[in-house]
């Protein structure tokens, strides 16, 4: 199978049937992000132990990349410590935005990603999950009740 098949599929199948959908309650931190050049809106709840994430799911409305993106970014995640993350978003990152970037095999499905490369505009749109999860990321380790984390990609 060729990466654009790949990357077809995946996308399909995840923006189809998204894992990790709806709210987790009660969740130890969440964010809120948004990508106003697609008007993509997600929210990211973890629920912690520790450094880990031992729970994690998303809602939000947006176009397939971001929904099969944040789908394939919770599958990858739940389980890792707050330090293998930070390596898998660098992974993502290059991926998406690095034309000769190449997956390596720890990426699993989410390699499919970089067919995002051939569409600069939706680059945004795969990479809003990721940074609203360093949000919730990076609020988990402060106070809980308060406002919710927001980005946005500009
Ligand atoms: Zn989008």
């Amino acid at each position: 199978m060729d990466l654009k098949e790949l990357y077809r599929d995946v996308i399909l199948d995840h923006n189809k049937r998204p894992r990790n959908f709806g709210k987790l309650e009660p969740a130890d931190s969440r964010a809120d992000g948004h990508n106003p050049l697609c008007g993509d809106r997600l929210t990211v709840f973890l629920r912690m132990s520790g450094d880990r994430v031992e729970d994690i799911r998303f809602e939000g409305k947006g176009c397939a990349i971001s929904t099969a993106s944040a789908s394939l970014m919770t599958e990858a995640i739940k389980g890792k410590d707050k330090a293998d993350i930070g390596t898998l978003f660098g992974k993502i990152h290059s991926l998406l935005t690095q034309q000769n970037a190449v997956a390596d095999s720890s990426l699993g499905k989410l390699a499919a990603l970089s067919g995002v490369r051939e569409y600069p505009a939706r680059v945004k749109c795969a990479s809003l999950c990721w940074h609203t999860l360093n949000a919730a990321l990076e609020r988990s380790a402060g106070a809980r009740n308060e406002t919710p984390a927001a980005v946005s990609t500009e």
